[in-house]
């Protein structure tokens, strides 16, 4: 899913459950299981060639990653003391992201990176379809904003 998604949930579980031990290991299995649900995404296309890496990686940088940042920032920060609990949260949410990011643009292929992205890449499920791909992204920024 995009950034705000992941983000957005990864700040509502750490929200809630402030122990690390516990909230860290519930956003990484969250991520999986957003991923699982057929969404668009930024990285739609890259596997058919129909979008540049580089094209994706600007979007990614200049629009998905800091969109999440302002999401968590004004859904949990404003008005409260710095949370860094929070924003912990937001940082686990998009790490198997993160993680990835080397092998899908350094082309680093080894060791525990490889294997985590064949990981992610076994779970993901995109589709083409724009509309029908972030009406699931949208559902969960709401659940979010509901159960903050
Ligand atoms: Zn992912």
């Amino acid at each position: 899913m995009l950034s705000i998604a992941h983000g957005a949930t990864g700040a509502l579980i750490a929200s809630k459950i402030p122990n690390p031990f516990i909230s860290i290991p519930l956003i990484i299995i969250s991520h999986y299981v957003e991923d699982r649900v057929p969404h668009w995404d930024i990285g739609q296309g890259l596997t058919r060639k129909k979008k540049s890496k580089m094209a994706a990686f600007l979007e990614e940088l200049f629009f998905d990653f800091p969109l999440s940042i302002l999401f968590v920032y004004f859904v949990f920060q404003v008005g409260n003391p710095l949370d860094w609990h929070v924003w912990l949260g937001w940082f686990v949410g998009l790490l198997p992201d993160f993680l990835e990011f080397p092998y899908l643009f350094l082309n680093m292929k080894f060791f525990p990176i490889k294997q985590l992205a064949v990981l992610h890449g076994w779970v993901h499920r995109s589709t083409p379809q724009k509309l029908w791909g972030i009406l699931p992204q949208i559902l969960v920024i709401l659940i979010v904003l509901v159960l903050k």
